[in-house]
């Protein structure tokens, strides 16, 4: 399949199925901004409970913060995104679309439109400035002194509450301070569905550590990131690499940078290959550049040493969107089945949005029903489960099958006599007869970690 044509195959099962929709959909959409489901947001649930579960809650050296979206203008003169986070753009005169000068230049086509195909003369079009953060005002008047942005990332809730968080946890170093949360970037490029954003979540750390061992613990989290998306969302290895920052792309401040790539189903000259996350070595650019603006001390006392030292910090900061858009392009497929096209997410069984379907073969046989109903009964305090009899068993294998659910049950009329039921696998479509007493063991040997 083309990858322009898998990429709207995607898009439209997401739509179809519930998992994304355009955001404000009935008044026309939203440019870059989208609504998940009732299935995305617990496909988007399980990967952020799964990264929590990873980096939190089974670590003592990371602990977790949930800090403010809207942040003061300090911060950001701090930070260095009121000065540096902007984007050259040029406008096209004819269309009024507007270019990333840098995009243009890639195309080595700066004087044409690649949207209308008009010349654009970058004397009279002057490429200028344009800053990536949404601006907002607190209270009734908006002046300067009312200004407030909303965060381009969530590291910066790190920064400005390390103190607080050093003064809490006593934590020595290293040590990490964990978020997820909502960001916000005015973006200019779009039309990429969930991969490039307006407002996005991010899964971040910064982990601070001593300079003189910030070698050692960027290739420790570049490694274990690149484990995580494998083994805990079962990401193929294949769609995964790691890419390194040439010394020319590095940010001023960074010493070492590495993206993870995916291989996404947009058809590009990169053949997809695009960032999934970034694992940085910022050094101690962040906490100095705080303790100057603010004029708090950020450092960290070493009690071996007797002295105090401003941590450097390695910064794993992962996408949740495009983590939901990896894991649904890594597990779409199509296939012949009998003659008849069959779509499948092979979703890995710890992102599912649903783990076990249960269905009544006739939902007209209240004999049936109410067993059925009572197996959902017996598994939905375990496993997120569902209960349908809304269509005939094909149809809802075949519903089922599209958003990923990993096993089916079905009840027959066998079942009222004999006490077993049929256990559908998504994968290999294979059936068992399992007796409703076995059922718990059975699934806790399929959904084992
Ligand atoms: P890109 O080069 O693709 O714009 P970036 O280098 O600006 O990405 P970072 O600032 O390193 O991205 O942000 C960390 C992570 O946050 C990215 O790896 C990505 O997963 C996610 N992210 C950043 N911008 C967006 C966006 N506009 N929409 C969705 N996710 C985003």
């Amino acid at each position: 399949m083309k990858k322009s044509d898998f990429l709207s195959q995607l898009v439209s099962l997401a739509k179809r199925r519930g998992f994304i929709f355009p955001a404000c959909d009935i008044y026309g959409g939203l440019s870059s901004i989208w609504d998940y489901g009732p299935l995305g947001a617990n496909l988007k649930k399980n990967i952020k409970d799964l990264w929590w579960k990873s980096y939190v809650e089974s670590r003592d050296d990371i602990v977790g913060l949930d800090a403010a979206v809207i942040m003061s203008p300090p911060v950001f003169m701090a930070s260095g995104h009121l000065e540096g986070f902007n984007d050259v753009l040029v406008d096209c005169p004819a269309c009024q679309r507007r270019f990333k000068l840098e995009e243009l230049k890639k195309k080595g086509e700066v004087s044409l439109c690649p949207e209308c195909g008009s010349e654009i003369n970058l004397e009279k079009n002057m490429p200028r400035s344009f800053n990536l953060m949404l601006k907002t005002f607190l209270g009734v008047v908006e002046n300067k002194q009312q200004e407030a942005y909303l965060r381009p990332e969530t590291a910066q809730g790190i920064f400005v509450n390390f103190l607080n968080v050093l003064n809490t946890t006593h934590k020595s170093l290293p040590f990490g301070i964990a978020q997820i949360g909502k960001s916000f970037r005015n973006e200019v490029t779009t039309k990429t569905f969930i991969f490039r954003m307006r407002e996005f979540e991010q899964m971040e750390i910064e982990y601070f550590v001593r300079p003189q061992h910030s070698d050692k613990y960027y290739h420790y989290w570049v490694e274990e990131r690149f484990r995580w998306y494998q083994e805990k969302l079962g990401i193929r290895k294949e769609n995964l690499r790691l890419r390194q920052h040439t010394k020319e792309e590095l940010a001023h401040y960074a010493k070492a940078c590495t993206d993870i790539e995916y291989r996404y189903p947009f058809s590009t000259t990169s053949e997809g290959w695009k960032e999934l996350e970034g694992i940085a070595n910022r050094t101690d650019y962040d906490l100095r550049r705080h303790s100057e603006y603010s004029h708090k001390d950020l450092s960290c006392f070493l009690p071996q040493e007797d002295k105090r030292i401003i941590p450097y910090v390695i910064e794993p900061s992962g996408g949740v969107d495009r983590t939901v858009l990896a894991v649904l392009s890594d597990a779409y497929a199509e296939e012949e089945v009998r003659g008849k096209k069959r779509v499948v997410l092979r979703l890995h069984k710890n992102v599912a949005p649903y783990k076990i379907a249960v269905f009544p073969l006739l939902k007209n046989n209240p004999g049936l029903v109410a067993k059925a109903k009572k197996i959902f009964e017996l598994l939905k305090n375990k496993y997120v489960c569902v209960y349908d009899d809304t269509a005939s068993i094909g149809r809802l294998y075949r519903r089922r099958d599209e958003i990923g659910t990993p096993f089916c049950i079905t009840v027959d009329v066998e079942s009222l006599s004999d006490d077993k039921v049929t256990v559908r696998d998504r994968d290999t479509m294979k059936q068992e007869r399992i007796g409703c007493s076995q059922l718990i063991e059975y699934f806790a040997g399929k959904f084992q970690v």
